[in-house]
């Protein structure tokens, strides 16, 4: 169809002219922390894999035995015949570590989002999220059709005056918040959040996507300070720190019996395959017997950031924002002359004005490549930068 073409090719057009436009890179990892692109062997400091589990011995060889025995994908959703009994003893396993009573897993992240929050808020609800929540809280929300109103990024007293006001006009009402910010490393205010929730009848969701596996000694944003924070529904993935793929979401008995019944992306999508819960199963293994190497990433995070000058993290996410898309993407293209794979994140990732470096650290970085990275930093991204040079708060 030539109109859809002109279109496609219209679109195309004004992304390039706003250093919008994206493209695939072959990338090819070949352990935990290196990668080969464009013919070249970077050090990548842009996976997700903090605790470089993709490439873990135990994590892979559980992968391959249970892909060998029980085959590759599912074959059906869990309600017909995909409900593979490591699935159940994936969800045990979560529901422990996050300390609540049951968990459900979904095929992704992206998807149990999609499915949790429709079915638990709908038309006449009322759904206050964060502003910066990742893309996939916000879709999930307006899948629901509840009223969604967004508040200001980590501001309890925003949330306290949109309680204030419009609580009493909405049935059901969910506060949704990333725990752990994916562009900014920031971890959401949960005990402030978790108090107005309770003051207001209102059920607070977190999406800790980055917080599993790396903070809370292994067991997420919660879980940070001596007092976890009351979360009812505790959502985040497989595919970050434990190196695998698939989403979850833990809560009560009856809110994961509810969701198995009436989450539209669990009951009509394909199960996840056995293969990723095993290799799931076996990260958990390594998290919970090894809370010194589930320490690192942040305990490098925080390294790298003194010696770039940059603010003390709270997670493995450190952003070095630099404003125009076009300098992000002269940052990287730099750091990635000097071997480093640092990716320019820019809108609509990140809000129009704040593009950025986003680094993310691993188990395993070697310290002497950190602290090469943290000069070039210190001396010609930021030095160089003439908008604002630190994360949003
Ligand atoms: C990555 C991410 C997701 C999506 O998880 P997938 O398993 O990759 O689909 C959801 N929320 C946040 C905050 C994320 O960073």
């Amino acid at each position: 169809m030539r109109s859809l073409d002109e279109f496609a090719t219209a679109k195309l057009g004004e992304l390039e002219g706003s250093s919008l436009r994206r493209a695939l890179v072959d990338t090819t990892r070949v352990t935990g922390i290196w990668l080969l692109r464009d013919g070249r062997r970077l050090l990548s400091f842009s996976c997700n894999d903090y605790l470089n589990l993709t490439h873990h011995p135990a994590v892979q060889n559980a992968a391959v035995e249970a892909l060998q025995v029980y085959g590759v994908g599912a074959g059906a959703s869990r309600l017909v015949t995909g409900n593979h009994p490591l699935l159940g003893e994936l969800e045990l396993r979560l529901a422990r570590l996050k300390g609540a009573q049951a968990s459900c897993v979904f095929g992704s992240g992206y998807l149990a989002n999609l499915g949790i929050i429709p079915a638990l808020v709908g038309p006449g609800d009322l759904i206050l999220i964060d502003d910066l929540s990742h893309a996939c809280l916000w879709a999930g929300a307006r899948l629901s059709r509840a009223a969604v109103v967004p508040f200001r990024h980590a501001d309890v007293g925003h949330v306290g005056a949109l309680l204030a006001e419009l609580r009493g006009r909405h049935q059901r009402a969910l506060i949704a918040t990333d725990g752990v910010f994916s562009m900014d490393g920031d971890i959401a205010p949960l005990h402030g959040l978790a108090a107005l929730a309770h003051r207001h009848d209102t059920w607070l969701m977190s999406d800790d996507a980055h917080g599993l596996g790396v903070v809370g000694g292994g067991r997420g944003s919660n879980f940070v300070q001596a007092v976890p924070a009351d979360v009812p529904l505790q959502m985040g993935t497989l595919s970050k720190a434990l190196g695998s793929y698939g989403g979850y979401v833990c809560a009560s008995a009856a809110v994961v019996e509810l969701i198995r019944n009436r989450a539209r992306t669990a009951v009509y999508s394909t199960a996840l395959p056995p293969a990723m819960a095993a290799a799931a199963l076996a990260a958990l293994d390594v998290i919970e017997r090894e809370p010194g190497y589930a320490a690192l990433p942040l305990a490098k995070a925080r390294a790298f950031a003194r010696r770039a000058g940059l603010p003390e993290p709270a997670s493995p996410i450190v952003p070095v924002v630099l404003g125009e898309a076009g300098t992000a993407l002269d940052a990287s293209r730099m750091l990635a002359d000097e071997g480093f794979l640092v990716v320019a994140i820019r809108p609509p990732t990140v809000p129009a004005g704040t593009a950025r470096l986003r680094l993310t650290f691993t188990a395993q970085h070697p310290d002497d490549e950190i602290e090469r990275l943290a000069e070039l930093v210190r001396s010609h991204v930021l030095s160089a930068a003439t908008t604002c040079a630190t994360p949003v708060q």
